[in-house]
This record gives structure tokens, C-alpha cells and sequence, in this order.
């Protein structure tokens, strides 16, 4: 069974995002934590999140991704940022706490001038401050395309991030397809090379999310724009021997392609049609 989703709009409550993965077909979802421009989260209705957790079980769903803002800097240079970037991901991780056994993702960040080395400080800093035990959430670093100044753009820069966290049992990583290929990647002609230097450098064990995208920028051009499936720089063939990998197939797959509704209806319906069930 392939484990697909997509990106959905978190404004009309969690059970409603349930139901609406349903509709197209979708296993598991995306959804933003709060508003992408980073403001104040909602109160938790409960009797909306156990709706939802009623939906996950009675379906089978994989787990659900809850992606940070992308405001969050935890490797900002600004003091103030760094301390919003750190209260927002702690306030996440207490809202997860309504749908335990969850992913949470976010962007490492971006530096500005302060270099690489002091941004993967400060990450670390704010994940050793905010990880705990009592949280029931696996928090993702996503793999960045290295567009500007973005941290987390090799695996190099992924694993030293996870080496300096104290609970890094509690890590994982969310593979973007488009990032990486555009970081230089090339998951189109050597998907095994691709793989191999990431369970030598990350470990494929913390491989946990993928987001499945197509790019519309050529491959190493570090630049971030996501194409709908089978229509970008990757294409349909690459997109289909990646979900069939044996060492991926298991994994949850999430779209954030643009489309509409209709349009990751129709994405999903493709790639379930092109999914092998018997590895
Ligand atoms: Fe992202
Ligand atoms: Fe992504
Ligand atoms: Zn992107």
C-alpha cells in the first residue's frame, strides 16, 4: 500500500482535514502548524483532534506531518528571531500532543552572514532547549535546495545538526525530492548513488518523510520551485522508480506540488496506479 498525501489547509480544523484526505484518496496529510507567516496558533478544540485521531485509526492512515511555519529561523542572527523561531516550535510540539505519534517538520534555516558553522550552533542550541521526553512527536529537519543561505542543503550539514542533539532519538529527516535534486542530488540518474551516500553520512533509519515534488529548475541550480508530477526536471519515470525503491517504498510520501484539490486527486490516483505492492 502506498502511503500518499498531500498538503492541506489547516483553516477549516483538524477532523475536516481528515475527511478531506479521504476524499482524493489520500493515507496521511501535510498541514501547516499554524499560519506559514508564522502568527499565533489557534486553541486546540479536542473533541476536533480525537475526531481526527478516530479517522487516522479507522483508515489506516500513515502519520501525519505538521510542517513549521517558514518564518521560523532557528539560525537567524537576530537574538529575536531565534527566540520566536524557539517559542513557536515549543508551542507545536505541546499542540502535537492532541495527535501523538506524529511528524513535525521544519526548514534548519537560513544564516545571514553569521556563517555555517555558527547557524548549526544555534539550531542545535534551540533543539537542546526545547526536546523532551514527554513529547510524543518525531521532529524532521527537511533537506533544503541551498537557495541563498540555507542550512541543511547537504547531508553533511543534516548529520552534524543531528549529532549535536542530546535527544536525537527524537529526529528525523523529511527528504524533499525537489530540494535535493536541485542541491545537487541526482535521485534521475543515480537514485542508488543518491541513497547510499545518505545512509552512509545520515543513516536511512532516520529517513522518516518524503516530500514528493517535481522541480521546474534545472538539477544543481540551488533554487527552490516545486512542479506538479511528471511535468518538471525530474519527471514521471524518476517520481516512479523513487516510490518504488525498496528501501523507500514504505515510507509516508507527501505532495506539495501546485495544485488544487482536484489536481492531487488526480497526482495520487497516478502514483497509486504506478505503485508495485509486492516488494
Ligand atoms: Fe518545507
Ligand atoms: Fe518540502
Ligand atoms: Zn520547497
Amino acid at each position: 500500500m502506498l502511503n500518499i498525501g498531500c498538503h492541506l489547509s489547516s483553516s477549516k480544523g483538524f477532523k475536516n482535514m481528515g475527511k478531506e484526505a479521504l476524499s482524493i484518496d489520500a493515507n496521511t496529510f501535510q498541514f501547516f502548524s499554524r499560519n506559514p507567516r508564522g502568527s499565533k496558533a489557534k486553541a486546540v478544540d479536542k473533541n476536533d483532534t480525537d475526531a481526527l485521531i478516530e479517522i487516522l485509526k479507522d483508515n489506516n492512515f500513515a502519520p501525519v506531518l505538521a510542517h513549521a511555519p517558514y518564518t521560523l529561523n532557528a539560525c537567524s542572527n537576530d537574538a529575536g528571531l531565534r527566540e520566536f523561531a524557539k517559542n513557536t516550535m515549543a508551542s507545536d510540539l505541546e499542540i502535537m500532543e492532541y495527535i501523538p505519534g506524529n511528524l513535525y517538520n521544519f526548514h534548519p534555516g537560513s544564516h545571514v552572514g553569521q556563517g555555517v558553522e555558527t547557524a548549526i550552533d544555534f539550531i542545535t542550541d534551540m533543539l537542546n532547549s526545547i526536546l523532551d521526553e514527554k513529547y510524543n512527536t518525531t521532529v524532521l529537519l527537511e533537506t533544503m535546495s541551498g537557495k541563498g543561505s540555507e542550512v541543511g542543503s547537504s547531508f553533511e550539514e543534516i548529520r552534524t545538526i543531528i549529532d549535536r542533539v542530546e535527544l536525537n532519538h527524537k529526529l528525523g529527516v523529511c527528504l524533499d525530492t525537489c530540494h535535493i535534486y536541485s542541491a545537487g542530488y541526482d535521485i534521475v540518474n543515480d537514485l542508488e548513488g543518491v541513497l547510499e551516500k545518505f545512509d552512509k553520512i545520515i543513516g536511512l533509519e532516520r529517513l522518516k518523510a518524503v516530500h514528493l515534488n517535481d522541480s521546474m529548475m534545472p538539477f544543481n541550480s540551488r533554487k527552490d520551485r516545486h512542479e506538479k508530477i511528471g511535468k518538471g526536471t525530474i519527471g514521471l519515470d524518476a517520481v516512479i522508480k523513487f516510490i518504488n525503491h525498496p528501501k523507500l517504498c514504505h515510507l509516508p510520501f507527501y505532495l506539495e506540488t501546485p495544485n488544487e484539490l482536484d489536481g492531487y486527486a488526480a497526482e495520487i490516483k497516478l502514483l497509486r496506479e504506478n505503485f508495485n505492492d509486492i516488494k
